[in-house]
Formats: C-alpha cells, sequence, structure tokens
C-alpha cells in the first residue's frame, strides 16, 4: 500500500492505533476521518476499527463504554474524549431494508470496508500500511462523485436510507451523485419509506445545514422528498407570480436557504416558512397568486413536520413561532419595533430579522432594495431597544400582577388583559413604564369598563 504519511493522525488516534497493533490486533482509521483528512477538512469525529473483538478492546484499554456491542463497537475514552472502536464485521442479510438481521464479526478489512456505503466512505489508513483504497475511492474524491461500494441498487435494497445520505454527501462536500446511483434512487426512493424517522431526520438535518441545502432540489428531482417530506413537492409545483416573485415557492424556499447561516432552526425555519402557501393560494383574474393566511398555515405544517420527524422540544416550538410570525411586517420606527418584537416574543426578534433577510433575497430583485432598506432601519432601531432595554412584555413592567392584587384587582383573565393594556402603552411610550404611573392608569382603565 501507499500513501504513508498522508494522513496526520492525532495524538490519541494514534496511540490506540498502537496499543492495539502491539498486541497483535489489525487496527485502522476508517470511514469519514479518513475522507476528511484527504479532503483537507477538519474531521468531526475519527473512527478507529479493529480486528480485535470488542472483549479484547475492552481488555486493553482503562476506560470504555459499551455503546453498541451488538455491533461491535466499543467507545474508548482517553482523558474526556472518547473514540468508536469497532470490530471488523459483515453485515447479514437485510429483510426489511433498513438494518442487518445478524452482524458477524470477521478477521479480514475488506470485508468490512466492503459494507460501508459509499468509496469515499470506505477507505481505511494506518502509518504503518498507509492508505487502503479498495473501491476506488481516492479517484472518486478527485472527480467529487458519491458513488456505491457495487451495485447501487443492491446496496441501497439494503438500507434505504443511504439514499438520503448520498445527497447529504454530495452537499456537505459539493460533490455530485454518480450516474448508477442518481438513477437507482429514482427506481428505488419509495423504500425509504421504511425507515424510521429519527434516522431521516439525521440526514436530512445534515443536508439542511449542509453548505450546498439547494441540494435538497436534488433529493426533490430524484423522489426522495416525494416520500419524506411531500410538502416540498407541493412547493415545487406553486407557481407564484406576483409582483414580489419571480420563483416557483419551492425555488424561493431553496433560495431563502441559501441565504441564511448554516443553523439548524434558521435553515428548517426557511424550509417551512412558506410550506402552508399551496393550500392559501388563490389566483385573481389578472393572473396574480395570493397566498393570504398562509403563514398561519405553514406553522401547522412545520408542527406536524417536526412532531413526524422526532424534533426536540425547544427545536420544535422555535421553528413554529418563527414560521407562524414569519410575514409580519413591523413598522420601522421605535414603537413599531417594539411592538413587533412583543409579537414574536422578544426572544425571536433578533432570529425574526434573519428570516425576514433571507425571505427577501430569495424576492424579486426588483423590489428588494426597498425592503432591505426597511429592514436595515428596523435592525438599528433593535439594537437602540436592546441597548436601552426597553420593556417588551408582561414581566418587564414596573408592576406586578400581586401589585395589582394589593390594589383591590381579582385575579384571573380580567388582570392579564388589564397588564396587557398597560403593556402595549409602556410599548408605545417606555417612559410610561415606572410603578406609580402604572398603578394610576390601571385604575382609570378599570374604571373607564372593559378591564
Ligand atoms: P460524518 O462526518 O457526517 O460523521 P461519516 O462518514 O463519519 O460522516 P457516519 O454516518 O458517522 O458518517 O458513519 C461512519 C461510517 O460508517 C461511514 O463513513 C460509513 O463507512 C459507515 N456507514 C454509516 N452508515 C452507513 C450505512 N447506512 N450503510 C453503510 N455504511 C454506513
Ligand atoms: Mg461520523
Amino acid at each position: 500500500m501507499d500513501g504513508k504519511g498522508m494522513i496526520r493522525l492525532p495524538d490519541k488516534v494514534r496511540r490506540i492505533l498502537q496499543v492495539l497493533r502491539e498486541n497483535g490486533f489489525e487496527a485502522y482509521a476508517v470511514g469519514g476521518c479518513v475522507r476528511d483528512s484527504i479532503l483537507g477538512r477538519e474531521p468531526s469525529d475519527w473512527d478507529i476499527t479493529t480486528a480485535a473483538a470488542p472483549q479484547q478492546v475492552k481488555a486493553l484499554f482503562g476506560h470504555t463504554v459499551d455503546t453498541g456491542i451488538a455491533h461491535g463497537t466499543v467507545t474508548v475514552m482517553i482523558g474526556k474524549e472518547g473514540f468508536e472502536v469497532t470490530t471488523y464485521r459483515v453485515d447479514g442479510s437485510y429483510s426489511d431494508g433498513r438494518h442487518p438481521d445478524s452482524v458477524t464479526f470477521t478477521p479480514d478489512l475488506k470485508e468490512d470496508l466492503c459494507r460501508r456505503d459509499f468509496t469515499i466512505n470506505a477507505m481505511a489508513y494506518s502509518e504503518e500500511d498507509g492508505l487502503v483504497d479498495l473501491f476506488g475511492g481516492m479517484e472518486d474524491l478527485s472527480r467529487r462523485v458519491v458513488r456505491c461500494v457495487g451495485s447501487a441498487s443492491e446496496r441501497f435494497h439494503e438500507d434505504a436510507l443511504r439514499m438520503l445520505r448520498a445527497v447529504r454527501f454530495a452537499a456537505q462536500l459539493g460533490f455530485s451523485l454518480d450516474e448508477e446511483a442518481a438513477a437507482a434512487i429514482r427506481a428505488q426512493a419509495g423504500d425509504l419509506r421504511k425507515v424510521s424517522a429519527e434516522r431521516i431526520r439525521v440526514e436530512l438535518e445534515k443536508l439542511v445545514t449542509s453548505p450546498d441545502p439547494g441540494m435538497l432540489k436534488t433529493a426533490w428531482e430524484t423522489g426522495i422528498t416525494a416520500v419524506v417530506l411531500p410538502w416540498f413537492d407541493r412547493m415545487m409545483d406553486q407557481v407564484q407570480n406576483g409582483s414580489h416573485h419571480i420563483y416557483s415557492v419551492g425555488e424561493h424556499t431553496l433560495e431563502t436557504m441559501r441565504n441564511i447561516r448554516p443553523d439548524r432552526l434558521l435553515r428548517f425555519t426557511m424550509l417551512f416558512h412558506d410550506m402552508g402557501k399551496p393550500d392559501c393560494a388563490v389566483r385573481t383574474p389578472d393572473g396574480i397568486w395570493h397566498f393570504r393566511g398562509h403563514a398561519a398555515k405553514s406553522a401547522v405544517i412545520a408542527r406536524e413536520i417536526t412532531d413526524m420527524l422526532r424534533f426536540d422540544r425547544a427545536t420544535a416550538d422555535k421553528c413554529v413561532r418563527l414560521v407562524a410570525v414569519h410575514s409580519l411586517y413591523p413598522e420601522a420606527t421605535p414603537a413599531g419595533v417594539r411592538r413587533g418584537a412583543a409579537q414574536t416574543g422578544p426572544d425571536l426578534f433578533g432570529l425574526f430579522l434573519e428570516v425576514k433577510r433571507a425571505d427577501i433575497m430569495g424576492q424579486n430583485p426588483a423590489v428588494q432594495e426597498k425592503k432591505l432598506a426597511w429592514l436595515d432601519k428596523v435592525e438599528a432601531l433593535w439594537q437602540e431597544i436592546r441597548e436601552r432595554g426597553d420593556c417588551l412584555k408582561v414581566s418587564e413592567l414596573a408592576i406586578s400582577g400581586s401589585d395589582l392584587i394589593r390594589d383591590g384587582v381579582k385575579p384571573g383573565p380580567g388582570m392579564g388583559r388589564l397588564l396587557e393594556a398597560l403593556l402595549e402603552e409602556v410599548l408605545e411610550d417606555p417612559s410610561l413604564n415606572q410603578a406609580d404611573l402604572l398603578l394610576e392608569r390601571s385604575r382609570q382603565l378599570r374604571q373607564s369598563g372593559g378591564l
């Protein structure tokens, strides 16, 4: 083998490989870390593959964790850092299109590399042997293609998730799909129905937060989104020729995703923000499409998808809230911005502005200039509001519910409405946020009735 010295292994990885080798077991760095090192990218983690059985690995290292012992994976802890060490294995047949019926360990590195999904993920490296590249992974790295190890159709038949993984690696690395892989996906994308929501979410998230979220279009063209995200296909079909738009709803969505930083919450918010449009589409006789009420509808869909894909609660809730408010246009005045922040919730207003900018960047360039000028102004005002610490929510009012109770107000919904009314006046004029003034004003409001 050649390629010795082509990868600089971190000291801790070198130490683990050395311990295994000194005890008579072959051991290599493998998969993503080899691929990323060759591409000059920082590997996210270093995986090790070895001929040693899990019990043997455990016996050689002081501190280990049984991460996936049934699949041969033991995490070796070096200080606070963990490294997954997996025994060479062959996956048995896949009768369900999701996971192997059985896993067998093998003494042969070649068999282990053979079970891996793509040629660029199926290379191993050690300082002694250099690069082990049995399926043309190096060549595919230089051609910048994602190609399956062996027959694409068979590999996707074994595990349907690989179809989505192919697209996400292409998006992360800036690669394209090999022809055979793309054709196999077109024919077999329906099998993704068998894959668990959690596994799909993991890959979708990596695709959406990649440097090229526009690759979602490839997932659409090859039939993947029709199965895992059918709402996206409806957006691709929805035209919207109005003065604000020159793209279909789907193309606009992709453009907004490209125009926001690669943060999970923000990218998914852009992905969902107009999903309600096809349901709200109305065409007036002049040929213009209108989508009244689409933000609320999109929020309902966002909730449905985040539930389906088992998003964590906190992310899902913020995402749904941002989608629901995305079409607000707060007035570019101090009071207008304060009211806007109260509507989105002050915690989300900064993100809302990022969503706004991305949304505008995905619209007809002819209308962008005016909208961006508005946005710049709102951003500057928001900055000032935060520096001053203006009151933006009921809990920041100079009086609280207990002050009102002491003043004779009965607890309950009426008191809540009273506080809201006071907040509205304070948003308009922050100088009113003083306990004595607010108490006085609350008495007036109560006397004038209604509250
Ligand atoms: P990342 O940087 O995203 O973690 P990675 O290549 O390490 O990229 P993982 O999903 O962590 O990707 O998988 C680690 C390795 O395990 C892959 O490089 C591949 O060799 C193998 N692998 C993972 N999932 C599959 C699968 N579904 N089918 C076949 N091989 C797989
Ligand atoms: Mg990995």
